[in-house]
């Protein structure tokens, strides 16, 4: 029987370090670290996460406020509002909720917030620099996933490393994470599944992580006896929320295994507490 993750454990050791260091930092600074939250249009998920956001901004002594904008934005203005956040000294750093309205292009966004703003490290230079270990605004998921695996102690050198999903957001930038600790990695996608392949890559996976969005898809015979499963998806059924992975039955050949709701969710939102920090630390360095 795998050993289950603790997310609410890390992430609070994570949120403390962060509260701890804004302590240390804020007297030599006459402001506090900010962050600002983009909305355009209303949605209920997306509220749930600003409510998170704010509560982990609350704790970490991180200052929250929202910018509520009206869904019919058109995307110069939207570029218009976060160039003025830009260039506001008081903001440290900018989140745009998702979902954004159907005409507005999420990648464009991202590429107009400024790269030391960057509360999710989306922006293309930070991306960027993930390529040559030198990002340290990282994107929240994937810094999540790597720091439940370093605090887990799970050694990625040399091991296969299977990743599920190539989203911009989650899959791509982990698998440059992964090569960066100089993991074997292996990204699987729609096309992996539609050749018929995706079964026996899970089945060689040490570590395999899983960011589809399909409920309970990756069954736990399909998995390595004693591998590290990291779960990624959040998917809603009647009942609740459950992950990509059959938890039960993957809990029974895995050696680790991160729950949903619990596991990676609550460290990505610590991983943006860090970002904001990293990126106030930026802003202050500069004054
Ligand atoms: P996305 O829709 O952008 O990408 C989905 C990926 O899955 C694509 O690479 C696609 O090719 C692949 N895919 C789809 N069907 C497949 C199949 N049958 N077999 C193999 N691959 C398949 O998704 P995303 O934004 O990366 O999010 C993925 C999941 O992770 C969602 O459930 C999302 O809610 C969740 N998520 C969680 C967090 C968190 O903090 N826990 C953060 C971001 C996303």
């Amino acid at each position: 029987m795998a050993d289950i993750v603790k997310g609410n454990e890390i992430a609070l050791g994570m949120k403390t370090a962060v509260r701890e260091k804004i302590l240390r930092v804020r007297p030599g600074s006459e402001m506090p670290p900010k962050l600002v939250s983009v909305s355009v249009g209303r949605s209920g998920d997306a509220e749930i996460y600003v409510n998170m956001q704010r509560k982990a901004a609350d704790f970490t002594g991180i200052e929250f406020s929202t910018l509520e904008l009206e869904p019919s934005i058109s995307q110069r203005e939207l570029a218009g509002q976060i160039e003025k956040l830009n260039a506001d000294r008081t903001v440290s750093a900018i989140i745009v909720q998702k979902p954004l309205p159907g005409g507005i292009d999420h990648s464009a966004v991202a590429a107009s917030i400024a790269p030391d703003k960057d509360a999710e490290g989306i922006h293309p230079l930070n991306l960027g620099r993930i390529f040559r270990r030198q990002a340290d605004i990282v994107p929240c998921t994937p810094g999540a996933v790597m720091k439940i695996l370093s605090e887990r102690g799970v050694d990625l050198y040399g091991r296969e490393v299977v990743i599920i999903g190539h989203s911009a957001i989650v899959g791509k930038p982990l698998s440059m994470m992964m090569l960066n600790e100089m993991a074997t990695t292996t990204v699987c996608h729609i096309g992996t599944h539609e050749k018929g392949d995706l079964i026996s890559h899970i089945g060689k996976a040490d570590v395999l992580v899983v960011a589809v969005g399909k409920a309970e898809m990756v069954k736990g015979a399909w998995i390595k006896p004693g591998a590290v499963v990291v779960d990624v998806g959040i998917n809603k059924v009647a009942g609740g929320v459950v992950g990509d992975v059959e938890f039960d039955e993957a809990a029974e050949k895995a050696s680790l295994i991160t729950p949903v709701p619990g596991g990676v969710g609550p460290v990505t939102v610590s991983v943006l507490m860090r970002n904001v920090l990293r990126a106030y630390l930026k802003n202050v360095a500069r004054k």
